[in-house]
């Protein structure tokens, strides 16, 4: 093994708070939890040992820097330590680990940036408690609507506010730590891929050109509910099975529409909540949740304009009501094409083979790109199983990743404009 690999098994045991990657529950670090906290505290442990100056930021991101000169522009590089429930303890963490070992690289190969480096650890990355996604990176880049969010609960019943708070935080001055556009100069994050493309196509590594968002519909149908065994079938109004169809629909045009162009979409129709959903009751209520992605914005509107005038058909045709609401409408991400077009040079220059793709999820990198040019790096992780105790990567692609970083930063960072 070789003297990075042996520190990236090393810290990544670290940054999971444990002594085996291997445990049967994986590992549960929900955001503004002590478990967060400890994860947090293992990256400035290891920040400092590289020498870097780490501060806590408003929203509890953590930057550790590497200053070359106080008036020079910041490259950042970073992702997050926070988990799902039983999560693996690659997603996130494999961001920031690279992250240090590329700087780990640099200062090993006595290489002096001329400008600042930072990498940061996102604070709540992932939506899991609160079903709110990146904080920390959306308070960053100026994204964080600090009213629509506050009084959001988790499933105790503490809300976003109080969480942030037990964190040891303010939340009064949590948009505080928004950084203007000067203060960065790009941002880079490193991401397990939760897929099986670089894999497929025999690469080493993914260079991401956009990342896809959703388009959320909740649909609610409503009949009539009465007794199963009294109510004749001709007299019924049974939600349920009017609105049935659209779940195959929604696959149907799905796949149609991947036939017919070649930007990928995937569709999902998921949270059906019957009322009263009982034996003796005929279903009078029901509520679906439709999630539509695309990297072609387009696309997901065509699908949801689909979906919308198959309701109205089944209105027509059934005695029952369908209210489309769309809860979610992002426009998807594109990232910068002059920053791919670095890691490409540097995938080159280190021999390994890169795929350029799209990411069908959703990272903190999303949020930076809307303020500064950012890209992101995908490295495989076995059969592409994410969330879940059994997530790997392989040190080997963990060293690949961190190579490709060290190399990105010397082009970075190597002369001032
Ligand atoms: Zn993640």
């Amino acid at each position: 093994m070789t003297n990075i690999q042996e520190w990236l098994n090393r810290h990544l045991l670290e940054l999971n708070l444990t002594e085996e990657m291997d445990y049967e529950n994986g590992f549960t670090r929900l955001s503004y939890t002590k478990e967060e906290k400890q994860a947090h505290q293992a990256f400035r442990r290891i920040a400092e040992s590289l020498e870097l100056d780490v501060h806590t930021d408003q929203a509890g991101n953590i930057w550790a820097d590497w200053r070359a000169a106080s008036d020079a522009p910041v490259v950042a590089l970073g992702s997050h330590v926070d988990t799902v429930s039983s999560g693996g303890g690659y997603d996130g963490v494999a961001g920031v680990l690279t992250a240090l070992a590329a700087i780990k690289l640099l200062k090993d190969e006595h290489y002096a940036p001329q400008k600042n480096i930072s990498v940061v650890c996102f604070a709540s990355e992932e939506s899991a408690r609160f079903g709110v996604s990146t904080i920390g990176s959306k308070a960053v880049s100026g994204l964080l609507d600090k009213d629509d969010v506050a009084d959001v609960e988790d499933a105790e019943g503490v809300t976003i506010k109080e969480a942030v708070e037990s964190f040891g935080l303010y939340w009064d001055t949590i948009d505080q730590a928004e950084k203007g556009e000067k203060e960065l100069e790009s941002f880079l994050e490193l991401h397990i891929e939760q897929g099986t493309q670089i894999e497929n196509n025999g690469a080493d590594i993914g260079i991401v050109r956009g990342v896809a968002c959703p388009i959320r519909l909740q649909i609610t149908a409503e009949g009539m509910s009465n007794h199963t065994g009294t109510t004749p079938m001709h007299r019924r109004s049974d939600a349920f099975a009017a609105i049935a169809p659209l779940i195959t629909f929604v696959e149907e045009q799905a796949n149609q529409m991947n036939e017919e162009q070649d930007v990928p979409l995937v569709a999902t129709v998921s949270t059906v909540h019957l009322h009263p959903n009982v034996m003796n009751v005929i279903p009078g209520q029901v509520e679906l949740g439709i999630d539509i992605r695309s990297v072609d914005d387009s696309l997901k509107r065509e699908l949801a304009e689909r979906i919308e005038s198959f309701c109205k058909k089944i209105e027509d045709k059934r005695k029952i009501q369908v209210h489309v609401h769309t809860l979610v409408n992002n426009n998807s991400v594109f990232l910068d094409p002059n920053l791919q077009g670095k890691l490409a040079q540097v995938a080159d220059q280190l021999d390994f083979n890169y795929l350029e793709m799209d990411s069908g999820a959703g990272h903190d990198v999303m949020n930076m790109a809307e303020k500064w040019p950012s890209g992101l790096l995908f490295i495989p992780c076995e059969e592409g199983l994410s969330h879940h105790p059994k997530e790997y990567a392989s040190v080997e692609d963990l060293a690949k990743g961190t190579k490709v970083m060290a190399e990105y930063l010397k082009i970075e960072t190597g002369e001032l404009p």
